[in-house]
């Protein structure tokens, strides 16, 4: 059945991925960027697939949810699945992270999920149904050396999504992550040679991930087929880690 589908940070990578499997799905997709170019970006991505939908600007680092949110629902419909997709890395060994790159990385991959998640989930309280899936990552479940800012914020994920499982399950919502392991985005591009070959080495299937190996877990988490799985994290990650 099409459903209303809030995906953040729809410009690029996975994000891009996730709009390009929703709206050929057949659901009506709502995706940001910080940009304005970003947006019309993904306005023109769900137009070309004879979609419905709409790019939309939000920056979760500033600190105007409430406003976005608010504008939002006076023009569009509320969505039934809610996909916590944007994030951000400052990476740097643990004694040099600063104040300030602590802070963004938490804002924007921890904070803001919890704002968003918290004004999305009350119309899917009322309608009895609903999915909200976090975008966690292996490194929430391992760790990682020079990523402990985002480390912390894709363990701290998990940690709300099983919370928030328990409390919801009974109104029909699920809410799961799904942990990519290593896959070939702008988010990735800067990883150096050797840590990229030793990561490569570590893969049992031999292959970095592609966006869409993400959108399609995504999709059957979201989908009506998945209602009896809450609380879990779906490792899409090629036997990197298998917990
Ligand atoms: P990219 O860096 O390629 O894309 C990030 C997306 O988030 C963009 O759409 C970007 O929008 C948006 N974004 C960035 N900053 C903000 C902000 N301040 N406010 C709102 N939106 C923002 O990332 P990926 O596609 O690689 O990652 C997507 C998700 O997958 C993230 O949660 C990431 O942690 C997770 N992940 C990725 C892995 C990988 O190997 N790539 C591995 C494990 C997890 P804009 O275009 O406007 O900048």
């Amino acid at each position: 059945m099409t459903k209303v589908v809030f995906i953040t940070g729809g410009s690029r990578g996975i994000g891009s991925a996730l709009v390009k499997q929703f709206v050929s799905s057949g659901h009506s997709v709502f995706a940001t960027s910080t940009s304005n170019s970003g947006a019309e970006a993904i306005t023109r991505q769900i137009d070309a697939l004879n979609g419905e939908g709409k790019g939309l600007i939000l920056d979760l680092k500033k600190n105007n949810l409430s406003d976005f949110i608010a504008k939002y629902t006076a023009e569009f419909p509320l969505p039934d699945i809610l996909i916590n997709n944007a994030a951000i890395v400052r990476d740097n060994l643990f004694i040099r992270i600063s104040d300030s790159d602590w802070e963004d990385v938490l804002q924007v991959n921890l904070t803001a999920c919890f704002k968003l998640t918290k004004s999305f989930i009350r119309p899917m309280l009322k309608k009895r149904w609903g999915r909200v899936i976090f975008i966690s990552s292996v490194v929430g479940l391992t760790g990682n050396v020079g990523q402990s800012n985002y480390a912390a914020t894709k363990a701290g994920l998990s940690g709300l999504c099983k919370s928030l499982a328990r409390e919801v399950g009974n109104r029909g919502i699920t809410v799961n992550c799904v942990a990519p392991g290593y896959i070939e985005t702008d988010m990735t591009k800067k990883v150096g040679q050797e840590i990229k070959d030793a990561l490569y080495n570590s893969i049992p299937m031999r292959k970095f991930g592609c966006p869409d190996d993400i959108a399609y877990a995504t999709l059957f988490l979201s989908s009506d087929q998945a209602s009896y799985i809450t609380g879990n994290t779906l490792n899409v990650n090629g036997g990197m880690f298998m917990p």
